[in-house]
């Protein structure tokens, strides 16, 4: 249903507007042609907001720009018959309130677009549209503008509206390049439709603006162009609204990006050059007549890449840092990992070197958990092993480093603590761990002179002995220079497991 009416919308419409070109209408005719297609467009902006409830502000907005730049035609026809039939309307004119007001209206509606996408305000994508923007101000400046406000013929108010309107096109320019650069992908087509409605504004500002430059009036076949193409930019604005995808306009589906595209990194090159060629072009021409406003536009273009760069550096650089503690660590207990435990331990060898303090490995391994999740369920052997580490963290110090090995196994790194020590502290956690779970549990003291892997290696076959003596017991490795002593039994010398 809303297909249909869209594609009879769009089939009007742009009948309309071939039927405008052809039939070549003037005066009261064409004016009324022009405001029934700028009429058309504002109620096909109402029908879509009325669907598109999440965003009927914003088209709302869209809906009032609309009207009032239509309606404007009718006050400056009005104005041309009924108040000055003998001369040339008065800059500004009352119709120039009228087509003004399409910049706020519009602006409001982007911004309200903008607004309700981002939960965190995109600086990235706002310097990007910054700087796009401020490549093209300068010729808008040295084209359009500077012109305008050094018209002699124009009073005060006259130069402020004529500026208005380049500005507002610049202004409108910036929000849709903002809305393009964090948008979802793939852009919705209502997102397109919306451009093109902007694009045919700014190309009828355009032409108009070089045309009061130039100060030439269109012959017939030009302004009848000029004025298709403000009809298209009245047709592609209700039609972004009747589309179905006019509320993912509206969405986000995804955090800003770190990297740049190459499209993207074109379109800035594009816009940094753009105050280097003028100045060619006006040296080529034997005169420099805007030499600061380029060297003002090269400085600001300048600050905005840097400004840019080191946005993107400090991003990519937290996201270095997420990465590196995601790699380190276990998702499911949160504690270190092996990958995390591989670079530690070595640390804590040399520390211990240094320091000459001893330093013990605990390697820890839960009795028939395999038992525990055939009875008990998976998702509870899971919770098992997050709720031990956890209990098992809060008796450790400081300085003891408990990792997740793999599996349901553990190690615990303990510094400054001998054999005997290592034992007390691993007897603490067994009785620490809940539901009268037990582990099993090897440990190996640092003899002096070992790697960190033959270290492993010893608790490990330390843990292996432990299970083979009937599991829920500690045993404590022998060195491999030192004779079995105290409480705990010694395990066999290479046993595999
Ligand atoms: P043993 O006393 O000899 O160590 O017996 P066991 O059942 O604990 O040993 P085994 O190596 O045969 O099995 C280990 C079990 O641990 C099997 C596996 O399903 C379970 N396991 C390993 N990682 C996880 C995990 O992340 N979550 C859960 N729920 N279970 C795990
Ligand atoms: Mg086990
Ligand atoms: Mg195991």
């Amino acid at each position: 249903m809303s297909q249909l009416t869209l594609v009879l919308y769009l089939a009007t419409m742009l009948a309309a507007l071939v039927g405008f070109f052809v039939a070549a209408p003037d005066g009261l005719v064409a004016v009324l042609w022009q405001i029934a297609v700028g009429y058309s467009a504002t109620t096909a902006i109402l029908v879509g907001a009325r669907r598109n409830t999440g965003d009927r502000a914003a088209w709302y907005c869209f809906a009032v720009g609309i009207f009032a730049n239509s309606t404007g035609l009718l006050v400056e026809a009005v104005d041309a018959t009924l108040v000055h039939p003998t001369g040339l309307p008065s800059v500004p004119s009352l119709a120039d309130a009228f087509y003004l007001t399409l910049y706020p209206a519009f602006a409001l509606g982007l911004a309200l677009l903008i607004r309700k996408r981002e939960a965190r305000r995109d600086w990235g994508a706002l310097v990007d549209a910054t700087m796009v923007v401020a490549g093209l101000s300068l010729p808008a400046w040295i084209f359009v503008i500077a012109p305008s406000a050094g018209d002699p013929t124009l009073s005060i108010p006259g130069h402020l509206v004529s500026i208005a309107y380049p500005v507002g096109d610049l202004m409108l320019a910036a929000m849709l390049i903002r809305l393009h650069l964090g948008a979802r992908r793939p852009r919705p087509r209502a997102l397109w439709l919306m451009s093109g409605s902007l694009a045919a504004f700014l190309c009828a500002d355009i032409a108009w603006a070089v045309l009061h430059v130039l100060g030439q009036s269109p012959d017939d076949t030009t302004r009848r162009l000029i004025q298709v193409t403000s009809m298209l930019a009245y047709t592609l604005i209700g039609a972004a609204a009747l589309h179905p995808s006019a509320r993912q306009i509206g969405e986000h589906d995804r955090p800003p990006a770190a990297h740049l595209k190459i499209a993207t990194i074109c379109l800035f090159t594009g816009a940094a050059l753009i105050a280097p060629a003028l100045l060619i072009f006006q040296v080529a021409q034997g005169r420099v007549t805007n030499g600061l406003a380029i060297a003002v536009g090269c400085i600001a273009m300048v600050l905005l890449v840097a400004t840019r760069m080191s946005q993107l550096i400090r991003r990519l650089e937290q996201q270095a840092t997420t990465i590196r503690e995601m790699s380190h660590t276990d998702e499911l207990t949160g504690l270190p990992n092996r990958r995390a435990w591989t670079i530690e331990l070595p640390r804590a060898i040399e520390r211990a070197r240094r320091d000459s303090v001893p330093l013990s490995v605990a390697m820890l391994d839960m009795d028939h958990f395999k038992l525990f999740n055939d009875t008990h369920g998976h998702p509870a052997g899971d919770r098992l092993l997050t709720a031990s580490s956890a209990a098992w963290q809060r008796r450790l110090r400081e300085v003891d480093y408990l990792a997740r090995y793999g599996g349901e196994e553990f190690l615990v790194l303990l510094p400054d603590a001998d054999g005997a020590r290592a034992g007390q502290v691993v007897d603490r956690l067994r009785d620490t761990t809940p539901l009268g779970q037990t582990f099993s549990a090897g440990i190996a003291t640092w003899n002096g002179r070992e790697t960190s892997d033959e270290l492993v290696a010893r608790a490990d076959s330390a843990l292996y002995a432990a299970k083979q003596a009937g599991r829920n017991q500690t045993v404590l490795a022998l060195s491999p220079r030192t004779d079995p002593t105290g409480q705990y039994p010694a395990t066999a010398s290479n046993p595999s497991r």
